[in-house]
């Protein structure tokens, strides 16, 4: 999945680590061999080689991450969509060729007619995309899915504090020490070593930050982000990191990346109808500042540093 991996106990279960560490690596590695884009022969790959020709079967944990896909495609009004696969492409991602120039609307619409989840078509362990030239791109939703995986695989029996971290996708279970709740920074986007604040994640929490610092390419002399508009087919400006904190890590991951897109005026009536749901939302503009959905203060603590913005 292109990142790294890591779980934390307390001192008072690190006699378990190795094994928690060892059985975690084993789920990511599974999960990555069936939804990777860039191993050919995975379930996903199969699934994009045949798209507009024929359905593939996929195994039980592929359908979910599909259905679920589906699910934050249509709960955001196609903010979040996995088959922006060709688009996240012709910007240069994901071993597709940088554009040489910054390209002219009629070249992205062109490319945007190929995204649309309307056309991925999931039932009964087979799925289709429905035209030729269409992809699935799970890179907004993989991860988080798999540290659920994780998370629910390594049960109580094994530890009873745990933190999983999947390249910032991150679910906890019960304190990281006896009265002390598991915690982590919301970093400031615009300066690697410092924070905008404290997330405090109960037992079972998780969270996921989607950042326009994570992956940039830069095209006549502008940089564009690796979140792309499903709407537009042009990366998104103006936002520079979103947080979300979530009953489960798939969740935050896809509203993570849909909060992104969205911006904060329009997430918001999404985010309101979603239990345990809240976002932490920094614009790309200086000096920086956070903007808090209505709920995340209460797991939020600010810097002493940082401002918050009262208007989305
Ligand atoms: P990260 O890759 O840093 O974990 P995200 O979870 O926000 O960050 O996912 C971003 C990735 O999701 C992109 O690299 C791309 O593969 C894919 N993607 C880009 N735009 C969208 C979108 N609008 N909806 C769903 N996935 C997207
Ligand atoms: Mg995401």
């Amino acid at each position: 999945m292109g990142t790294y991996a890591t779980v934390s106990v307390p001192a008072g279960e690190a006699r378990e680590l190795d094994r928690v560490a060892t059985a975690a690596g084993g789920h990511f590695r599974e999960m990555e061999s069936s939804l990777s884009i860039f191993k050919p022969g995975s379930e996903i790959s199969r699934l994009n080689d045949a798209a507009g020709i024929a359905a593939v079967t996929v195994s039980a944990p592929v359908e979910d991450v599909l259905r679920l896909s589906v699910h934050y495609s249509e709960i955001t009004g196609g903010a979040f969509d996995p088959t922006v696969a060709p688009l996240v492409r012709f910007w240069g991602f994901n071993k597709g060729q940088l554009p040489a120039a910054v390209p002219d609307e009629a070249e992205v619409r062109a490319i945007l007619a190929k995204v649309g989840y309307r056309n991925l078509v999931v039932s009964n362990g087979t799925a289709a995309l429905a035209t030729v030239g269409m992809g699935f791109d799970p890179g907004g939703i993989a991860k988080g899915y798999a540290v659920d995986v994780c998370f629910r695989a390594i049960g109580e029996e094994t530890v009873r504090n745990l933190m999983i971290n999947l390249g910032g996708n991150i679910r906890c279970r019960g304190e990281a020490e006896p009265g002390r709740p598991w915690c982590v920074g919301v970093r400031d986007p615009f300066s690697r070593d410092s924070v905008m604040g404290t997330i405090r994640l109960d037992d079972g929490m998780a969270v996921a930050t989607s950042g326009n610092y994570e992956k940039q390419v830069v095209i006549g002399g502008k940089r564009y982000a690796h979140i792309i508009d499903p709407l537009t087919g042009w990366p998104v400006e103006g936002v520079a990191s979103v947080t979300v904190i979530a009953t489960n890590a798939v969740e935050a991951d896809a509203m993570s990346t849909a909060v992104f897109v969205l911006g904060a005026r329009a997430a918001l009536p999404i985010i309101s109808r979603m239990p345990g749901c809240h976002f932490m939302l920094v614009p790309d503009v200086r000096p920086a500042g956070i903007y808090l959905s209505p709920g995340a203060g209460e797991h939020f603590t600010l810097a002493p540093s940082a401002t918050v913005i009262r208007d989305p």
